[in-house]
């Protein structure tokens, strides 16, 4: 039996939250992101009886419940060879910033930073609504408005934490002139679905940059990491970075010692993703179908189809996806911000063949889901079954399924789940204080859903 998803509360009790933030968004009286130790950042009802008909319509543009792509083969300009298994792509580049030190700073090339640099310095753009790490609690994630090259060279690089960009989407709606939007595939397409239900935002939607993701870790994640860095009081921490300063770069924890000295810590990039992060992953990565940013305008990743040195200098996989991205990709290397060689279309599949093996996985998890009783998301549009018979050796079909059952009952995937928030000790005496948007007293499990 299909469990019905019908409110924002059942998305993120059935295990189907993304946590982008669209419906703080869409309904910022009633509902407000708050951060799930275990699960992400996660939407939390303040009122007990949700009221506000903008509620439904959050429900409606979720993108942890739905997500429809209408792009197909008679879209102008797409590249019908990648459109099943990639979505709209109209060209493909590979490269970097121009700016060495945007390049550096990067988690690939910098691509995404640089872009955001040309709208808004050369194109008149307000500013680019991303993510940062928090001051006061640098293991955990915030939504700012960057306005300069050096606030944007600030959030650079990849934070495997939860992040829900969208929470701050009114900060686009309200600004004087367009903006640019970065965030995860499913932040971009929740800020799509967002801007469809609100024409001031839609106007002000100046670019959307979606990164590649193949799923994000929770903060336990992170606290995990940092112990195997050695920081056994991440109140102790100054700063971390997990990605970045090199290609793809060391996870890097500053923290300060028992003696008060500063202290730093490295990982590499296999050590901090591959053998902690990436086992964090909340459970709606496991049915994402959209890795590459297929919503988005622009979507970078990275290109791995070549071996990659240590040390290497940063580079990116730059895909436009919609004409106003393309037409942008091409001012900025106009302009001298972007150095970026026009790839074949094959590079895409060859740098990212874990996430076509992934998006095959997706339709026999889907399956399994529904044989157990789970909540299902509704995708349309969106090619996952010719993956999987085509992708997908005979033993990892059996465990597309297969484990699928098993983690369903492990993951009680087939229970609700009540959002738990986590309030985070903050040092005073090293940073100043996070100062939360005004709440009305929070609701917890017990309250009706929107
Ligand atoms: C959770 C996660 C999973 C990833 N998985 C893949 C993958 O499977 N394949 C791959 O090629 N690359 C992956 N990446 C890396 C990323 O897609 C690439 O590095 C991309 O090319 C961006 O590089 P850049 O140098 O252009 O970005 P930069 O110029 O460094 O800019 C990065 C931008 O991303 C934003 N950002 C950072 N972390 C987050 C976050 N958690 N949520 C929302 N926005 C964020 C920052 O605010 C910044 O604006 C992942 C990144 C994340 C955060
Ligand atoms: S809109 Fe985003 S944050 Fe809200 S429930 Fe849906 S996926 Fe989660
Ligand atoms: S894997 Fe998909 S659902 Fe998970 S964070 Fe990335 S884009 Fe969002």
């Amino acid at each position: 039996m299909r469990l019905p998803v019908l409110s924002i509360r059942d998305v993120a009790e059935r295990h189907l939250c993304t946590g982008c933030g669209a419906c703080a968004y869409l309904s910022p009286d009633e509902i407000e992101m708050v951060d799930d130790l275990d699960q992400g950042r996660r939407p939390l009802l303040r009122h007990a009886a949700p009221a506000d008909p903008r509620s439904e319509e959050a429900a409606r543009a979720c993108p942890g419940a739905a997500l429809e792509q209408t792009a197909g083969p008679s879209t102008p300009g797409v590249i019908h060879e990648l459109l099943p298994a990639w979505g709209p792509v109209l060209n493909l580049w590979e490269g970097h910033a121009a700016d060495p030190e945007v390049r550096f700073a990067g988690s690939s090339g910098g691509a995404a930073s640089a872009l955001a640099l040309f709208c808004i310095e050369r194109l008149g753009m307000h500013g680019l609504l991303h993510i940062a790490a928090r001051e006061d609690v640098p293991y955990l994630n915030r939504t700012v408005l960057s306005r300069t090259r050096e606030e944007i060279l600030a959030a650079t690089g990849s934070r495997y934490a939860p992040a829900s960009p969208c929470d701050s989407l009114h900060l686009v709606e309200r600004a004087p002139a367009p903006c640019v939007f970065i965030g995860k595939p499913c932040d971009v397409a929740g800020a799509h679905a967002a801007a469809r239900l609100r024409p001031a935002l839609e106007r002000r939607m100046g670019l959307t940059i979606g990164i590649f993701c193949a799923g994000a870790p929770s903060t336990k994640g992170t606290l995990e990491m940092l112990k195997a860095m050695g920081v056994d009081d991440p109140e102790s921490l100054l700063s971390v970075r997990y990605r970045g300063n090199g290609w793809p770069g060391l996870a890097t924890a500053r923290f300060r010692a028992r003696d008060g000295s500063v202290e730093e810590r490295t990982l590499t990039y296999s050590q901090s993703w591959g053998d902690i992060l990436q086992k964090h992953r909340q459970w709606r990565c496991y049915i994402c179908p959209d890795h590459t940013g297929e919503f988005a305008d622009i979507a970078v990743g990275d290109p791995w189809y070549r071996p990659v040195p240590d040390n290497a200098a940063g580079s990116s996989l730059v895909l436009a996806r919609t004409e106003r991205g393309r037409r942008i990709i091409e001012q900025a290397i106009d302009a001298g911000y972007l150095l970026l060689t026009r790839v074949e279309p094959r590079v895409l599949p060859e740098s990212q063949p874990n996430l076509l093996r992934t998006r095959g996985a997706v339709w026999g998890r889907l399956l399994a889901l529904r044989l157990v009783g789970a909540a299902v998301p509704r995708y349309s549009g969106l090619a996952m079954r010719p993956f999987w018979l085509s992708a997908l050796s005979v033993k990892e079909k059996a465990q597309s399924i297969l484990g699928t059952v098993r983690r369903a009952f492990r993951k009680g995937l087939r229970r609700r789940r009540a959002v738990v928030p986590f309030e985070a000790p903050h040092h005073p005496a090293h940073h100043p204080p996070h100062r939360p948007s005004p709440a009305s007293p929070q609701v917890g499990a017990g309250a009706r859903g929107v």
